[in-house]
């Protein structure tokens, strides 16, 4: 568990924010601290969803594409320090499958193996819009 002290960016009081570990992630924000937090998500309540994340099989890129990027993107990370602390990890997976996750230009993409039959389903994560449940194309969180 990691905790480190935030200023927050309203009422510019001093508060832990949680970054890893197990814990209750309600109010938890690396910009507010809980009182503005909750104020926040309390107005934002009124305004409605307007697109969502949706997985679902890639056809943009086959699993073969993935494997080759998957692999180019380990050998870069192999042997760097921070490649230990990138990959992320995932708790209560089931065991008889792996997950391996690499964002693609922007695109965020699983490929998740089953170990016992080796079959291979590669997801890549769409946007919806939540009232009409179109596909408007792929989800990118332009970070
Ligand atoms: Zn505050």
């Amino acid at each position: 568990m990691k905790k480190v002290f935030k200023r927050c960016v309203h009422c510019k009081s001093v508060y832990t924010y949680q970054m890893s570990g197990h814990g209750d992630y309600t109010y938890n924000n690396d910009t507010y601290c809980s009182d503005c937090y909750k104020v926040i998500l309390e107005a934002l309540k009124s305004v409605d969803v307007k697109f969502e994340k949706v997985k679902l099989p890639a056809t943009n890129i086959s699993v073969q594409d993935f494997e080759v990027k998957y692999k180019e993107h380990d050998d870069e990370i192999k042997g760097a320090l921070y490649g230990l602390v990138c990959r992320r990890l995932r708790y209560g997976t089931p065991e008889n499958f792996t997950y391996k996750d690499l964002m693609i230009d922007g695109v965020e993409y699983t490929l998740i193996t089953n170990v016992n039959t080796n079959e291979k389903l590669l997801e890549v994560e769409y946007e919806q819009d939540c009232s009409t449940k179109k596909l408007i194309g792929l989800w990118n969180e332009y970070r």
